[in-house]
Order: structure tokens, then sequence, then C-alpha cells
């Protein structure tokens, strides 16, 4: 079932100890992105919830577009990059945000029709410091955002505070 299946795609992330420095704990979805079963189970599992109810799927840079790019196909709707800043060669707006150390600059694309719903896809809710970010980028381009699916919330972050209508697959 459905249960057991997405138990085996959860047992596919693997924890890297001390990456990309010491104390940090990261969580490497390459092994379940390799297997088609795992891959499949967790695209269904991030649409779920939000069936039918956006008309564009937003995936953040970079492994955001591993699933959103798989996520649009299966569901039938576009793609929108987000892309940290200046790799667009247009880009119509963009949202700097902190980090723990230092801060980031994301941007977007202005094609888009005003009032396209789209649905937010990343791959690890840490802090939520950038779904944050783009959940203040989308209306600047007339997207309205209508959810957020993500596919592992490290709760320890608590970054849900920052994106509180997130939909998390897996947890740890
Ligand atoms: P944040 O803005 O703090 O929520 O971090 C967002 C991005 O950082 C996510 O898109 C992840 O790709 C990446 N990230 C942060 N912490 C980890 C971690 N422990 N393992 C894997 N990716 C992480």
């Amino acid at each position: 079932g459905v249960t057991d299946d997405l138990a085996r795609a959860e047992a596919l992330i693997r924890t890297i100890p001390d990456y990309p420095e010491p104390g940090v704990q990261f969580r490497d979805i390459t092994p379940l992105l390799a297997d088609a079963a795992a891959l499949s189970t967790v695209i269904d599992a991030l649409i779920d919830p939000f069936a039918g109810e956006f008309d564009v799927v937003a995936g953040i840079e970079a492994r955001g577009f591993l699933l959103a790019g798989a996520v649009a196909t299966r569901a039938d709707v576009g793609l929108v990059p987000i892309r940290k800043a200046g790799k667009l060669p247009r880009p119509a707006a963009s949202v700097a945000y902190s980090l723990e150390y230092g801060s980031a600059t994301i941007e977007v694309h202005d094609d888009i029709a005003p009032g396209t719903r789209v649905l937010l896809v990343d791959d690890v809710l840490a802090t939520g410091g950038t779904l944050r970010a783009a959940h203040e980028l989308m209306p600047r381009i007339g997207g309205s955002v209508v959810g957020t699916a993500v596919l592992l919330e490290l709760l320890a972050l608590g970054g849900r505070a920052l994106v509180p209508d997130v939909r998390t697959v897996f947890t740890v």
C-alpha cells in the first residue's frame, strides 16, 4: 500500500554527518531520486494535498527543480524556476533574505498570467527562509500561492513558523 511505499522511499534518504560543514546532518535525497518506485511515490505525495488546485508549480533552485519538473508533468501544469540571483537573463522580481550567516537573493521571470495559482515545491524545509522568500516573490509576478509542498521537514529548525501552510511528506 501507499504507507509501505512511503516508508520504503523515506528509508532511501541518506544522512551524511558533517556536510557541508561540521555539525550539519545533510539529508541526501539522491538515493530516493534514483529509485523509480520511490520517486513516483513521493511525486504523488507532494501533489496529493493540492490536486486540481494549482495552475503552475514553482521549483526552487537547485534540488527543488528535480522535484518540481516531475510534479509539473504528472499534474499536467507548467513550471516556473525560482533561481539564485544572477542566473536568469531577465529577472522581473527579486527578494533578498537572511541566512544563518549572510544573506541570499532569489529571482524569477514574469511568465505567468495574473491570478495564476502557484504550488511552491522544494526538497528540504530547514529554517524556512528560502520558502518564505519564495512566498513573497510570487505576488510580485502576479502569482497566487495556493500551497507549499516539501519532501522533508527538519523539525528541530522550526521552519514551519515562517511557512505556516507547508505540507511535508516526511519529517525528521
Ligand atoms: P532554509 O532556507 O533554511 O529552509 O533552507 C533551504 C534549503 O537549504 C533547502 O532547499 C535545502 O535544499 C537546503 N538544506 C538546508 N539544510 C539542509 C540539510 N540539513 N540537508 C539537506 N539540505 C538542506
